[in-house]
């Protein structure tokens, strides 16, 4: 009668272990210590599976050590891979906020990698020899990109209107729509930002009715700004009336009280232009006399995460002397990104070629369909059983903007045969480099908008391996 003592005896040993062949090559590639470690935990698995294991089953319980060994070069692997990694967006959503927003271009790898590895005049005026500030970089090209006297920048949007709010209306009221009390993913809300900025909100209106006439009567000695917060991820129809920018900012010169807009996505290009739903755009609201705008710079702008602030000299200022900025200023890294993405839109033309965001909205669905037959037409070599098809579909700008626009798209629609659809997805999104799909009506679903001509040997060869075994 075999017992669990005798199973003990037959757990390998991690010296042993270590000597095997196929571990030992694991040498060359990964730090020794992670290797030891893993064969312990592995290890300990085992022993403690033999711990649980009922009466019955320890007679039947073996040892297998081709296993244990494939499954230990599978979790060094795992271990030494970064937890930050590509994915393969394959949902269509191209602002697509768990999957890391706007794609920064390849026009401007080597202008961010130039100062990332190496000093840089990040805080140096080569002219003077002197201190220099960083946000000066960007300052000029925001400006003449957006028509403002004045730009700086902040780690992101909701930054931007904390450090806003906190400078210029702290211990006093903003007055704000209740038409506009957004809530944006990831736990953004107006009036919580505005409670920490030190700003005492003064909600005026209703839900769906905000006129001219309720921000006038709210006015009064504690007003310190009107807040217009574009409502991006959301629209409210019908019965409804908002007040226009030019309109609360002739109440502002009227009382003296700056208007201040959170624009949120915040492009440059109007898109419309484009057959896209109209956003308002960073330079209508600054020619239509906000003091102070506030716009995201991995939305529709395209860039990295930033908060961008533009607008009159003497509040930018203030901003920038306000202690708060250095706590939320940005890094290098997102300068350098900045700058190069902002240098790309001084020719629009080529700004919706080369910033993947905008190639990714103004791409026309002739040009996506051609994309979904070259990949169907690879995976035709790959001779699978499944039903794979080429289905006209619709896709998603994301991030919180333009939430009701259907972009026409195709997309590649996949009915497993062996496997279930949820299985397939699931394989799918534990890859080495995942692939995210969608899956809708029992079929797996891949938007050509969002996957990348380069990408499709990394899909065909998922392909091979999880729809063929
Ligand atoms: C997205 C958004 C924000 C938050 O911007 P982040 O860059 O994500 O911090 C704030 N306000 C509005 C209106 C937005 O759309």
């Amino acid at each position: 009668m075999l017992q669990k003592k005798d199973l003990f005896c037959m757990i390998p040993k991690v010296d042993e272990l270590l000597k095997d062949d196929k571990l030992s090559i694991l040498f060359e590639k990964y730090p020794r210590t992670i290797i030891v470690d893993t064969v312990r935990l592995c290890i300990e698995q085992i022993r403690q599976e033999i711990m649980e294991l009922q009466e019955g089953k320890i007679e039947s319980y073996k040892i297998d050590e081709d296993q244990l060994i494939h499954q230990i070069i599978q979790q060094v692997e795992n271990v030494c891979t970064m937890n930050l990694k590509r994915v393969i967006n394959a949902t269509g959503v191209v602002i697509h906020t768990n999957l890391g927003r706007a794609l920064l271009s390849e026009a401007i790898k080597e202008a961010v990698w130039d100062t990332a590895a190496n000093y840089s005049t990040l805080e140096f005026n080569t002219e003077t020899g002197t201190r220099g500030s960083r946000y000066a970089h960007v300052e000029d090209i925001l400006s003449k990109l957006c028509g403002s006297e004045a730009a700086m920048v902040v780690n992101n949007n909701a930054a931007a209107v904390l450090l806003v709010l906190g400078t210029i209306a702290k211990n006093k009221e903003v007055i704000v729509s209740r038409g506009q009390l957004v809530e944006i993913g990831g736990s953004f809300r107006i009036p919580e930002v505005m409670e920490q900025s030190g700003a005492k909100l003064k909600e005026v209106g209703t839900t769906n009715k905000t006129h001219v006439a309720d921000y006038e009567k709210a006015i009064g000695e504690e007003t310190a700004a009107l807040l217009k917060v574009h409502t991006s991820n959301y629209k409210i129809l019908g019965f409804t009336q908002e007040v226009a920018l030019s309109d609360m900012v002739l109440l502002g010169e009227k009382y003296n009280i700056p208007v201040i807009e959170d624009i949120g996505s915040g492009t440059l290009i109007d898109l419309s232009k484009y057959g896209l739903t109209k956003e308002p755009t960073v330079q209508e609201s600054i020619a239509e006399g906000a003091d102070v705008v506030t716009f995201s710079g991995d939305k529709l702008l395209g860039g990295p995460q930033a908060g961008i602030i533009v607008g009159k000299k003497k509040y930018i200022d203030r901003m920038k002397r306000n202690p708060l900025t250095r706590a939320l200023r940005v890094d290098k890294l997102t300068l350098a990104a900045l700058e190069a993405t902002l240098r790309l839109y001084l020719d629009e033309k080529d700004a919706l070629i080369k910033i993947p965001t905008l190639h990714m909205l103004t791409i026309s669905p002739t040009e996506i369909e051609g994309k979904a037959k070259a990949l169907l037409k690879k995976i035709g070599k790959l001779n699978l059983d499944d039903e794979i098809k080429i289905l006209k579909g619709v896709s998603q700008v994301g991030g919180g903007a333009m939430p009701l626009e259907e972009l026409p798209s195709y997309m590649i629609a996949i009915k497993p045969f062996k496997k279930s659809v949820n299985q397939v997805e699931t394989e799918l999104r534990k890859r080495k480099i995942p692939i995210i799909a969608r899956i809708s009506e029992d079929q797996l679903l891949f938007d050509c908008r969002t996957i990348k001509e380069e990408e499709f040997d990394m899909i065909i060869e998922a392909f091979a391996e999880i729809l063929r075994t």
